[in-house]
């Protein structure tokens, strides 16, 4: 049976545009459908690649594997389409208590995040109206990706090869049938579902996030500030700050809750007045087990999703295992599986309002 392509994608946030990148890599033809739905993860992704979980200090799942491949694929890929958007940072973790100071001195020596974090003097902060009572602690391996940019990028790039259609897909538009998948005049032996919240996946829970663009005039820094949340410069002077986690009505877009609970965040970070430019809201698309969800979801059809609050650095890592898996039958690994069993560690779907420290 001819098929026009090998692999067909649907969805291009971030799961689809980085296995769409992987797969041209490795000579196939791919072809990607996407529309941008309201409540997508990666047009509100801040971007941030931080290998370590500020609230308790401990490496993010699998960081010193993943952090260092995330670099190296991003990097290349920027040279490839012409176009800037990883952005090496230091990240300054502001400690408001002992405890945290002290669980800091611990990170330090752990073996999963003594090559990730110091106490480095950052003189450019010294001076500035910042609520640091007992000190601070440096990431210095972090990173931030302009998600837009990179998407907008690429997208030029897949629309000269004729190798993306930018078109709402129904699901009586996908026909399966004994040899592959037809969506319109595109066929293939295989579909890779990337439709992150959008998707019906088993373990699949959607997180709202939501957070702020706002100018600080007064504050000077090229430095991811975080207590409590982030505060990411930009390449304008203005400052990104967020995000919240939400189980419940996670479709209803921006709230004045969140907003007041991040203003309320950043009063502790900094005295300095802000004022909002831009509030953004998006829906993670977490695993219950917060473990990505790769592999075969049938005889033509694969997914990868799961990626959670931690996309860009999780995405090359995911998309090199699950086509090592579906082109080279290399086994998957069992925390990964799609068709695992969801334990539920971690996440509280449903339920009321859950504010929570957690990338
Ligand atoms: C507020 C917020 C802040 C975040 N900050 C960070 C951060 O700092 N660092 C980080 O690493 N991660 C961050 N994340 C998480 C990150 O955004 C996600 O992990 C990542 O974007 C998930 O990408 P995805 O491709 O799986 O999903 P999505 O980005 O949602 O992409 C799915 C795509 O599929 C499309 N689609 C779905 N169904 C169809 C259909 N039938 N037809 C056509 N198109 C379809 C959707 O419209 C969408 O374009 C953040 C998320 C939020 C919400």
């Amino acid at each position: 049976m001819e098929h026009t392509h090998d692999v067909l994608i649907l969805g291009r946030g971030i799961a689809g545009a980085v296995l769409a990148e992987v797969l041209m890599q490795r000579g196939l033809r791919v072809h990607v459908y996407d529309s941008k739905r309201p409540g997508n993860a990666s047009m509100a992704a801040a971007g941030v690649v931080n290998p370590v979980v500020l609230k308790r200090d401990v490496p993010s799942w699998r960081a010193l594997e993943l952090l260092p491949l995330a670099q190296a694929f991003y990097r290349a890929w920027e040279e490839r389409l012409g176009a800037r958007f990883w952005h090496p940072v230091e990240l300054v973790k502001l400690f408001p208590g002992e405890r945290e100071a002290a669980q800091w001195q611990k990170a330090m020596t752990a073996p999963g995040t003594a090559s990730f974090v110091d106490q480095r003097a950052q003189d450019e902060l010294e001076g500035q109206a910042l609520n640091a009572p007992h000190g601070h602690g440096t990431v210095h391996a972090c990173a931030w990706v302009d998600v837009p940019a990179m998407l907008h990028a690429q997208r030029r790039y897949l629309l000269d090869q004729g190798a993306l259609t930018e078109l709402e897909v129904r699901e009586q538009d996908i026909v399966n049938d004994d040899h592959g998948v037809r969506i319109g005049t595109h066929s293939a032996a295989l579909l890779v579902r990337c439709t992150g919240p959008f998707d019906a996946l088993a373990g699949l829970v959607p997180v709202k996030g939501e957070g702020l663009t706002l100018r600080i005039p007064g504050l000077r820094t090229s430095r991811m500030l975080h207590r409590g949340v982030f505060v990411l410069p930009q390449p304008d002077g203005t400052y990104r700050v967020g995000a919240t986690f939400k189980w419940d009505r996670v479709w209803d877009g921006p709230t004045d809750e969140a907003r007041t609970y991040l203003l309320g965040q950043l009063a502790k970070l900094s005295p300095l007045p802000a004022e909002v430019l831009d509030h953004w809201c998006g829906v993670r698309p977490a695993a219950a087990d917060r473990r990505p969800i790769l592999g075969r979801t049938g005889p033509h059809e694969a997914v990868m999703n799961g990626l959670g609050a931690r996309g860009v650095m999780l995405a090359p890592w995911c998309a090199e295992h699950l086509a090592d898996h579906l082109l080279h039958d290399r086994p998957l690994d069992p925390e990964v599986r799609a068709d695992r069993a969801f334990g539920g560690r971690g996440l509280t779907p449903g339920g009321d309002i859950n504010w929570a420290e957690r990338t």
